[in-house]
């Protein structure tokens, strides 16, 4: 069981800035403790968009996940061993990396859950290989519903022909896909000022769809980004009815209905600190993310574990070899 205390300890980063969080620190009772089952796969850095926000899991230069016996056995001890149920894939664009559906098959096999976040630029026939290959979801990532403003979040300049098509294909697919019988999410990025208003479009386009709904902040712009997403609870008098914590992660979630009686998600981050890899660390000051989970990667010439995506060295990364007998591996278990 979780304790207030730490409770306390894990909201307070965030309680001077939401000001649904008022009057709601005591109260225990709305405080749900989730367990961390989720691995964060990264299959390819390739993706057709450049949104200026992504961070990429850590790493610009992974490559394309390779999908071999060692792979296989690792994702097998992570799901005996530290009982990981569930299996992310991430990018990059996962439908870009060529190998999803035999990795689909390979995650269910061991006996993970498989869901993806996805841009939805991707051919539609494909929704239905996945599906068949055993995927159970897709959290879409929309920023926006205006053409223009897609084209603005681009690093790569595109024109307005280009952000209609966009757009247009990514709202095709989220329909394919809830059409499928996929569980899907829409996952929305506020930044700035700019996006208060493209968020309750898109939180209104959502209920219209009986879709969920995920608002994030920018982690790069830390408590800034989190100010605008309480000018969006404002915008919308959306009140708090619980907080999800996720045991021994920086995730946490917190369960909002809007006046209009439309039940959303924020996702936050806590300072959770994994002790024998954040003891000592040079960007502890600096840090956006802290301890979130495992992620998986593709290194030159193996897959690696992730442990933290601001650090490039050991032990924030390690060979699954080098893992499973670590100080973060007892940590983490
Ligand atoms: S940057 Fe990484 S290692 Fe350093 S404090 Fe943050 S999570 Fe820990």
């Amino acid at each position: 069981m979780y304790n207030a205390t730490n409770t306390l300890k894990c909201t307070e980063r965030n309680s001077d800035i939401f000001s649904c969080f008022e009057n709601t620190l005591w109260q225990f009772d709305r405080i749900q403790v989730l367990k961390n089952d989720t691995l964060r796969i990264k299959v390819t850095n390739n993706c057709p968009l450049t949104c200026n926000f992504c961070h990429h899991e850590g790493n610009l230069k992974s490559k394309n996940l390779v999908l071999n016996q060692d792979l296989i056995h690792g994702l097998k001890r992570l799901h005996t061993e530290l009982k990981l149920m569930q299996a992310h894939l991430t990018g990059g664009e996962p439908t870009s990396y060529p190998h999803c559906r035999e990795l689909i098959s390979e995650l269910k096999s061991i006996g993970y859950r498989v869901k993806m976040t996805s841009n939805g630029q991707f051919d539609s026939d494909l929704i239905m290989q996945l599906k068949d290959a055993g995927l159970d979801g897709v959290n879409f990532s929309v920023h926006t519903l205006d053409p223009q403003k897609l084209c603005s979040l681009q690093i790569q300049q595109k024109n307005n022909v280009w952000g209609l098509h966009a757009l247009n294909r990514q709202l095709r697919n989220i329909q394919k896909a809830l059409e499928s019988g996929l569980e899907v999410k829409i996952n929305t990025v506020v930044q700035n000022d700019s996006d208060i208003h493209d968020t309750l479009k898109i939180k209104d386009h959502c209920k219209n769809m009986g879709v969920s709904f995920r608002i994030l902040n920018d982690l790069k712009q830390g408590s800034f980004s989190i100010k605008r997403i309480d000018e969006v609870l404002k915008s919308m008098s959306a009140r708090l009815e619980c907080i999800n914590l996720v045991d021994k992660s920086s995730s946490y979630s917190l369960i909002m209905i809007s006046q209009d009686g439309f039940k959303f998600k924020i996702k936050c981050i806590r300072k959770n600190i994994l002790e024998t890899l954040c003891e000592g660390c040079k960007e502890r000051n600096n840090c956006m993310e802290w301890f979130y989970g495992i992620r998986i990667e593709q290194a030159d010439d193996t897959a690696v574990v992730r442990l933290c995506m601001q650090r490039q060295d050991y032990p924030a990364i390690q060979t699954f070899e080098e893992f499973f007998t670590s100080k973060q591996f007892w940590e983490i278990l």
